[in-house]
């Protein structure tokens, strides 16, 4: 970690530790092709139950179910997820229509899970909202159904197959060479939530390309150094935040542009605490790339500070 002598920004401590990107699991493609393969995995497989948008819990993260819990129940699809160190396999039970729900399911953002939990319930979670997304075939309009394990659907007319999306999405933490950081604010957020820049990638663009596209269109500025950072999923429903660091080279010219981004704030560490001290300021939710890019900044110049402490908020 190095010290920032005031003439720019101080390194941040790389590679990011990133909430979602904790996975811990095999996902063992191999099995995907063989029907054999799969029902004997399924016979001893701890399985995670994701009903409508929530996943069932207990007071440890995941509750797993094993197969003669869902002997009778014919209503939900069967994804291959992987396996744990041990070799146990891990599937997901996706029910599309909400089956009868209590307390204990909860949506991913509310469980406190540990990193293997983590890697089922991230993958578990993209592949069941494409699949609900995708009864139909792009090419023919025909019906669609799962299979090599719930790792494609495949169209009973035309048989094209059709592969899970993952949509990528660029954020950047943008700093001068004073070490402040640009945040922004868009409309429809939580009051005095203020975040890092982000924003998907376009067809045939790069993600550098779309990094400085990105600023220049909501926060009118340039940027040089584009570093990259770290990269997590983010299936809400189906991105992949890939994430820099970045220093702008005019802040001068720094303006919201009115629409997506309505306000901006430039901030130094102190301002940072007063603002949540005085409840003028929320960071954005702690599983976000954002927060983590804005804690590494935070704590880059080495010196002694309390911890960033902001409510949670959604969204
Ligand atoms: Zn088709």
């Amino acid at each position: 970690m190095s010290i920032s002598d005031g003439s720019g920004p101080a390194a941040l401590s790389l590679p990011l530790s990133l909430p979602l990107a904790r996975s811990a699991v095999d996902r063992a493609a191999h099995h995907r092709t063989s029907q054999g393969d799969l029902a004997e995995l399924w016979v001893k497989a701890k399985i995670a139950h994701f009903n409508g948008e929530k996943f069932l819990t207990s007071s440890t993260g995941l509750r797993f179910l094993s197969h003669d819990e869902l002997l009778n129940q014919e209503n939900g699809e069967r994804y291959f997820l992987g396996l744990d160190k041990s070799g146990t396999p891990y599937f997901l039970f996706h029910s599309p229509d909400l089956l009868d729900q209590d307390e204990s399911y909860k949506l991913l953002r509310e469980a406190n899970l540990d990193d293997l939990q983590i890697g089922i319930a991230v993958h578990g979670q993209s592949l069941a909202l494409w699949h609900k997304r995708h009864p139909r075939c792009a090419s023919c309009g025909a019906e669609t159904t799962p299979t090599l394990g719930g790792s494609v659907r495949k169209c009973s007319s035309c048989e094209v197959e059709h592969y899970p999306r993952t949509d990528p999405a660029i954020i950047v933490l943008l700093r001068d060479s004073q070490d402040r950081i640009l945040l922004g604010r868009q409309q429809v957020w939580p009051e005095h939530r203020f975040s890092t820049f982000a924003g998907f990638v376009e067809p045939g663009e790069s993600f550098e390309a779309a990094v400085i596209r990105e600023v220049a269109e909501e926060a009118h500025v340039k940027v040089r150094n584009i570093e990259y950072v770290g990269s997590q999923p983010w299936p809400f429903p189906a991105s992949l935040m890939i994430a820099f660091a970045a220093i702008i080279e005019d802040p001068e010219n720094a303006k919201p542009d009115g629409e997506e981004i309505v306000d901006i704030k430039w901030l130094d560490r102190d301002s940072i605490l007063e603002g949540l001290k005085s409840e003028t300021l929320l960071l954005p939710p702690p599983l976000s790339v954002a927060r983590a890019m804005i804690e590494a900044w935070y704590a880059a110049d080495g010196r002694e500070r309390p911890r960033l402490d902001s409510p949670e908020t959604w969204r």
